[in-house]
């Protein structure tokens, strides 16, 4: 496959860009898929004549993480490594790290590529790398997706594993690391540089001093945000209870779509629709665009996709940090409890520790507010086109089709938003904001997600869809909480105008203690699905 090396090249040189090089692997694949039994018939013979099969340079197994879903980014880098001659095995989303590590020794593969896009998925890497030096694994470590960092993998998950782990930022980056890690010549040099990068971040990392020192709960408590809330009437909604919306109008959804991400997606980088002039990107851009909205148009008219939504209004006060959310305006039955983290930093003169609890009346107060939650999804019936472009080697319009089902995702999501502000919780009835200005977030009120830096527990998802009934219109939780289908956003509604969004950041022993106790959950659990936030080291078993 020299013409996909001669891809490579130009990609690696910057000489062209990524949709155009996951379009030619297309090309290229469909070519082979076609010449295979001619270019088996001549590797024979050559193998014949010279006594050695053409080999690829090595073969790579990649894999989303067991619990985790998201794939775009991995399955690009599966396609960029093909095109510069790696053979790549791609076992697909939600893989346990024992079948990963079958497929490797089985298939003797010489890399391992492991990707995650939620923070639990940061775990269970950690636990693939563990696993790796249990069984004797010496092959490197490949490490990549949204929530990874080369300091989380130097510190977190390499110190499981004996062999090289290496942190990869993105699918152009891919090929120089593997072609060092698989050169003789250069492996050696390349491997002592990593690990004496690594080992540096870890001992910074030991040593630093936190940024801000961290107050004790009670603190942060005693400087919460602060409202009046008998000055103060919350809006009452239209309706109280469960409404599910079915087979929503994509034509609708689409007008919504935020294409700044879809050009990240395909690593063209560039603020839309500027992107589109740009001199360097602009040609690689305004192509992918236009071949994005023509896929859009078919996913709209032959119905490719289906999108169901589901919108929860309910009573709710505020106890300390959770909100109690009731089944009726009687307020006499708790539905459930969202339970909420407060920052813990020390914060700036007048400013307060946030915590999403403080946007709604305390119970105690007697003020009747309310709270709203959603789930919406946009992927039904992804899996079978799909499985129908992979069928065809054609990765690029596999790819394309979860790109947009993701955009389409969080449109209906921001559109949904503007309804419920508008009719269903209806506080801002007369609100007339165009598309831009809702891209831009300008209005009042805020849709917080579980797993987001306001309210970073993943798991609270799990009382969220018991409360909306979110798999009665077809959207699961995985046992990492990541929503399946892929393309789908949940999260909480508040209406008070002083909400806004925040990150909670690093929190004290004495908090997770609390939120232990309040979600019934032993400290060990909490302190797991917590760990990006916990100021303090657990002293949880590494092998090496
Ligand atoms: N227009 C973008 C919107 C997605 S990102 C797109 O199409 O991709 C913005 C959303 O992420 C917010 O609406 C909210 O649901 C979530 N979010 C952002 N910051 C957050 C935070 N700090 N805490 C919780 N959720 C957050």
């Amino acid at each position: 496959m020299d013409g996909m090396n001669v891809v490579g090249d130009l990609f690696g040189a910057g000489k062209m860009f990524l949709p155009q090089v996951v379009k030619s692997a297309r090309v290229m694949k469909q070519a082979v898929a076609h010449l295979v039994p001619y270019i088996e018939a001549e590797k024979q013979k050559l193998a014949l004549e010279s006594g050695e099969a053409a080999k690829p340079k090595g073969k790579i197994v990649v894999a989303t993480v067991k619990g985790d879903v998201h794939d775009i980014g991995k399955n690009i880098v599966g396609v960029v490594l093909q095109c510069n001659n790696y053979e790549v095995i791609n076992l697909g989303v939600m893989v346990p790290a024992s079948k990963i590590l079958q497929v490797a020794r089985d298939e003797k593969c010489d890399i391992i590529g492991l990707s995650g896009l939620i923070t639990p998925s940061l775990e269970e890497m950690a636990h693939v790398a563990h696993e790796m030096e249990r069984e004797g694994f010496t092959i490197p470590l490949l490490i990549g997706g949204a929530t990874t960092s080369r300091v989380h993998t130097a510190v977190k998950i390499a110190p499981n594993y004996s062999g090289t782990t290496i942190y990869v930022p993105d699918a152009s980056r891919s090929v120089g690391v593997c072609s060092n890690l698989l050169s003789e010549d250069l492996r050696a040099d390349y491997v002592r540089t990593v690990r004496a990068d690594y080992d540096k971040i870890r001992s910074q990392h030991q040593s630093r001093q936190p940024r801000a020192a961290l107050l004790t709960l009670a603190a942060a408590r005693a400087n919460a945000l602060m409202t009046d809330w008998q000055a103060y009437t919350p809006p009452a909604p239209g309706f109280i209870g469960v409404k599910a919306l079915r087979d929503y109008d994509l034509a609708v959804i689409a007008s919504h779509i935020d294409w700044a991400p879809f050009f990240q997606t395909w690593e063209l980088s560039g603020p839309y629709p500027k992107i589109l002039q740009d001199p360097l990107v602009g040609e690689a851009a305004r192509n992918v665009f236009a071949e994005g909205q023509a896929m859009l148009a078919k996913i709209i008219a032959e119905r490719w996709l289906s999108a169901n939504a589901v919108v929860g209004l309910f009573p709710a006060n505020s106890v300390g940090d959770d909100i109690e959310i009731y089944a009726d305006e009687s307020r006499t039955r708790v539905a459930t409890r969202f339970h909420n983290l407060r920052q813990q930093a020390q914060r700036p003169a007048g400013k307060p520790n946030y915590c999403l609890a403080d946007l709604v009346a305390p119970k105690s107060s007697g003020v009747k507010d309310y709270i709203g939650a959603f789930a919406v999804t946009s992927g039904l019936g992804i899996e079978a086109r799909v499985k129908e472009f992979e069928a065809k080697h054609d990765d690029y319009n596999a790819i394309m089709l979860k790109a947009l089902a993701d955009r389409l995702a969080e449109a209906f999501a921001e559109h949904l938003h503007q309804r419920v502000r508008r009719e269903f919780w209806g506080y801002a009835a007369g609100e007339a904001l165009d598309n831009e200005a809702l891209i831009r977030e300008e209005y009042r009120g805020i849709r917080p997600a579980p797993g987001y830096p306001a309210c970073p527990d993943h798991t609270e998802k799990g009382d969220l869809f018991r409360l909306l009934d979110a798999s009665g219109i077809g959207i699961a939780l995985t046992e990492s909480y990541a929503m399946w289908p892929a393309a789908a956003v949940s999260g909480f509604y508040f209406s008070h105008p002083e909400s806004q969004y925040f990150a909670v950041g690093k929190i004290g022993r004495d908090q997770v203690e609390d939120y232990a106790r309040r979600k019934g959950l032993a400290l060990p659990d909490a302190e797991r699905w917590l760990a990006p936030q916990l100021a303090y080291d657990t002293a949880r078993p590494t092998t090496v």
